[in-house]
Formats: C-alpha cells, structure tokens, sequence
C-alpha cells in the first residue's frame, strides 16, 4: 500500500510552499479564453488549506508542450477570482525579478510562476533548473496527478532538495486507486475495454495479478475471439498479438480468474451513425462487417457480474461509445456501476469521457483526473512524481 504524506502531515506555517499543480486548461480557438476551468477549480483545496494555515503559497505547473510557450496568465486571473483574492504572476521563472516577487511573499499570498515547459530543461529533468525551483521555497507539494506518471524536474526534480508531500488531489487518487486494486473489498471485477491489446497488454497482466474476475470488451475482444478461432469479419484485430491474448486467457485459467468476453456484438459495415446495424454472436461476424459495441446479452451478462462485484475498476470504453449507434454497452455498463454499491473506480482518458457524456460523473466513487498516469497506475507501474514523495 502506498502511505504517503500530505500536506496535513507537516507544519506549513509561516513556511515558502511550492505547489505543483495541473493547470494545464484548454482554450477556446475563437475567443483565446480559459474553456473549461475544471482543473484549476479541483486545485482550490490544497490551495485554500495552504492559505488558510498561514503559508506563502507558490505554484506552478506546465501548459500545453514544450515549444508552444502557452502563459499561464489567465489561469492566474482566473485562479485570483476563484479564490477572491489577488493572485500575482511571476512572467519568468529563472529571473531575479521572480526571486525578489518570492522574497516579498507574504504569509497567505499566492504567486503563480509561468508556465515550467517554457524551459526545455523541464522535461529533461534537469536538476540545475530544479534546484532554482526549489530555491524558491522550504516544503514541496505535488498536487499535479496527470503529470505524476512523468519524471520531470517540476515532479521529480525539486523532490531531490525538499521535503516533499501530495496535496488533496493526488491523495485522493492514491487512496482510490491503490486503495481499489491493491486493497478491494472483494469480489474485485476488472472491466477492460478499448481499442488495442498491444496498449493494454501491462494493464490486463497487472490486474490478472489482483482481480476476481475480468471483462474483456471493446475492439480488443476480437483479437481474442480470433485467438480462440472464432470469425471477426472486419472488425480491429492485432493479428500480431493473438499469442498474447492467448498467454492472457491461460493466465487467467492458472490464476483462476474468471476471464468474460463477449457473447454477442453490435456490427456494421462502416462507423457511422448512419450505418445499418445488426447483432451476431462474437464469434460469427460476417465478412464485411465490425464488431463495433457489445450486444444485448453480453450487456446482462456483464451486469450480473457488477451486481455481485464489491469493488469495480474500469479501465476502457466497450465500444465505439463517441457514435451514439455503438454507444449503448458502454452507457448500460457505466450506469449500472453507478447503480450499484460498489466502489467503483474509472481510469483512463476515454473512459472518463464516456462517464462525463453520460453524465454519471457524481455516481462514480472516483473518476481518475489522470488519464496516462491512471493507466500506468493500473499497469503496476509506480509514477516518479509519486514514488519521490515521503512516506508516513
Ligand atoms: P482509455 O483512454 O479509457 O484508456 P482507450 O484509449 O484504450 O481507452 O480506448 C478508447 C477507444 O476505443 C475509443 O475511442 C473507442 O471508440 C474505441 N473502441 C472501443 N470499442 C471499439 C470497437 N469495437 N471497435 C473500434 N474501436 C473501439
Ligand atoms: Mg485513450
């Protein structure tokens, strides 16, 4: 179990905090303004906790990639609304300037510094550029879970010259995941779903390791179904990955866990709304056709499984959920996980934009803010940004 401390596990009074948040928000094309401030609104709680026990509260965070030198300037204006208070802006990071606004910091004050991917040494994990980072303060806070999965010298780096705790977020999503996969209540059932084996080979390995029983769906079935010699018609297929679907099913018979694929699919001949549609057992699609969402009856068969599930984790749409004609599976899937009294936990960027459309966000014990990092985590793979935090 990962036991790591927070920012309520040390004395932050009086003290120079630099927190490293995910303000990494989208803008409209039209008017260049903030789109969504989802991200800077989930920021608030370690921000106002920081405040509120007397900090000097800098933040940072990256936008966009390296080499389109986004500013994070309006989320400064932004985040100083939100938080009805000034929030200043520190236009560099390496400058003396910024170290004289830092200086000048009083105790809960907030100074947001630019974007950290304006400088090339920030993915590189260059501990020089780190280190002035770090100069700037006397506690590290890493708040920013999407970026946790990446060694950078704003996750990673600072993490060598201070003491270094999570915020609110990233324990929220510690707790829920590892909490769910490494220490479920029982059954645990794993649903993975998706476009491709060869990106969820690590993940169904991984869980094969934790779980009950798991559901296989999406375009990976097929890939399955063909392993065990069944007919896919057009549907997506990895035809170099058969052995690997084949090593997967004789994992899960040695472990004794329950491994389901579909029984029938929703198929046509094109991805469109438009397209005629016709169900057909999984293993019996027509030349000419793919395999596009589960059919009726994998969609009992999978709910029975989630009724008696006491912890679920999702990872993976079951099918092409973005054209509402194969949208069905995955909606009937997501709205029985939030029917049911499990703990249910959904990882992974599509998945948790799927419960977004559905709009079973708030029914969901947790939906991972982190779509790589999520998926690394569900991999088995510790995340640097984490791994480098004390532990309790
Ligand atoms: P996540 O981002 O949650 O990890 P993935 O990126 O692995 O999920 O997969 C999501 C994609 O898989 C979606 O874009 C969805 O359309 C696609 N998909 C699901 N089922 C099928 C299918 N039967 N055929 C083609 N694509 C599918
Ligand atoms: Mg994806």
């Amino acid at each position: 179990m990962l036991n790591k401390k927070s920012v309520e596990d040390i004395d932050v009074n009086g003290k120079r905090v630099l927190v490293r948040c995910d303000f990494n928000v989208p803008f409209d094309k039209v008017t260049g303004e903030i789109s969504s401030d989802k991200r800077i609104v989930e920021s608030l709680k370690t921000i106002n906790y920081l405040i509120d026990n007397n900090a000097k509260v800098i933040l940072c965070s990256h936008i966009g990639k390296t080499g389109q030198n986004k500013s994070l300037e309006k989320v400064a204006k932004r985040l100083s609304e939100l938080l009805r208070k000034n929030v200043a802006f520190a236009k560099e990071i390496v400058s003396n300037e910024t170290k004289d606004m830092v200086d000048e910091l009083k105790c809960g004050e907030v100074l947001l510094l630019e974007n950290t991917r304006m400088y090339e040494e920030e993915e590189k994990n260059d501990l020089e550029f780190a280190k002035k980072l770090a100069s700037f303060a006397d506690i590290f806070v890493n708040d920013a879970f999407g970026s946790a999965h990446r060694a950078h010298a704003s996750t990673e780096g600072v993490t060598h010259f201070l003491p270094s705790v999570c915020g609110f977020l990233i324990k929220k999503e510690i707790d829920a995941l590892d909490g769910g996969i490494n220490n479920p209540k029982r059954p645990l059932l794993a649903i993975v779903g998706g476009s491709k084996v060869s990106s969820k080979i690590d993940v169904l390995n991984n869980l094969l390791d934790k779980v009950d029983t798991l559901i296989i769906g999406g375009a990976m079935t097929y890939t399955f179904v063909k392993a065990q010699g069944g007919r896919i018609g057009n549907s997506l297929c990895e035809d170099d990955k058969l052995q690997v679907a084949a090593d997967i099913l004789n994992k899960g018979l040695e472990k004794e866990v329950r491994i389901l694929l579909p029984v029938d699919n929703v198929v046509a001949k094109e991805m469109t709304e438009e397209a005629e549609t016709m169900v057909t057992n999984v293993n019996e699609v027509p030349e000419g056709y793919m395999g596009l969402d589960i059919g009726p009856k994998t969609i009992e068969l999978f709910k029975q499984e989630i009724e008696v599930a006491n912890t679920i984790v999702w990872n993976g749409p079951v099918g092409v959920f973005e054209v509402n004609k194969f949208a069905t599976g995955t909606k009937e899937i997501a709205t029985a996980m939030a029917n049911s009294n499990a703990v249910t936990i959904i990882g992974g960027g599509d998945s948790a934009a799927a419960v977004e459309k559905f709009g079973l966000e708030d029914k969901m014990s947790h939906v991972s803010t982190g779509g790589g990092a999520s998926l690394e985590f569900m991999e088995g793979k510790s995340l640097p940004g984490i791994e480098a935090l004390e532990d309790k």
